[in-house]
């Protein structure tokens, strides 16, 4: 983010930030994907027909999005689900959050994810898109969403199966991003008729999105929502 829109974001922080309490902090093992439960009282979710994100504030002057998963209308809570495998700002902020802490956020913005009810939905990515996937699946209700989540670590991979009893499937992530694992879940799928949820690390969106454009089955539409790079 470049210094003048960090600037932006400071000023906006001063007029119209909000703050929501950490309610508990779950860390996988290893500790590098993390479940934050947030009571956030004065998020504004009146666009909660597509996927929202927040923009959290991670350190002085530093910004980045989260994307509220499991929102309860009534007790004003979500759940907040983070990968920190890498070392930036948002990781270490993460890494040091405690029960009780307060979190700084500014807005509460749409992204280009809500549900479609023409076809079946089809969703790909990385961990960083899990929190992204499960508020997609709470605004589908009943609707099932089929898919795969790349994730490196064989033991993320076990929790990821145990945890969420869903019909989106945790593939190896080869350190390509996950490129060939997501190609070769969608190999032996018929297409035609799903309209597919791309998000995560953008290189890795815009090349699975090529590819599977080269299909002889054109998928219904693709829909690409990435997050960083
Ligand atoms: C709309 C939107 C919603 C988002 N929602 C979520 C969410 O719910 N959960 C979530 O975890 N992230 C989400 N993100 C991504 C998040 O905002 C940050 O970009 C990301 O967490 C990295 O921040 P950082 O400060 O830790 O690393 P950065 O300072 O951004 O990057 C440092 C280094 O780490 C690498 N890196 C960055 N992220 C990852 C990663 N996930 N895995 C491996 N390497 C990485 C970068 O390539 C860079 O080399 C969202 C982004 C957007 C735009």
């Amino acid at each position: 983010m470049n210094i003048i829109k960090q600037k932006a974001l400071h000023l906006l922080e001063n007029a119209f930030g909000k703050t929501g309490t950490v309610l508990a902090v779950r860390a996988w093992e290893p500790a590098t994907f993390f479940e934050v439960d947030v009571h956030f009282p004065d998020m504004d979710m009146s666009g909660w027909k597509r996927v929202q994100h927040i923009k959290v504030r991670v350190g002085e002057g530093i910004y980045r999005d989260y994307t509220p998963a499991g929102w309860d209308e009534d007790i004003r809570t979500c759940t907040l689900y983070i990968h920190a495998e890498q070392d930036g700002p948002g990781a270490q902020w993460i890494r040091s959050l405690r029960t009780g802490d307060r979190i700084t956020y500014v807005g509460v913005g749409a992204t280009m994810h809500k549900p479609t009810y023409a076809g079946e939905m089809v969703v790909l990515g990385d961990m960083s898109s899990i929190g992204h996937y499960l508020a997609l699946q709470q605004l589908a209700g009943s609707r099932k969403i089929s898919g795969a989540i790349t994730i490196a670590d064989e033991n993320h991979r076990e929790e990821f199966k145990e945890y969420f009893n869903w019909n989106i499937q945790p593939v190896k992530n080869n350190g390509d991003g996950g490129l060939q694992s997501m190609l070769k879940w969608t190999s032996d799928k018929p297409l035609a008729n799903s309209n597919i949820y791309i998000s995560g690390h953008i290189p890795t969106c815009i090349r699975l999105r090529k590819e599977l454009k080269k299909r002889n089955d054109s998928p219904l539409g693709i829909l690409v929502q990435g997050f960083w790079s």
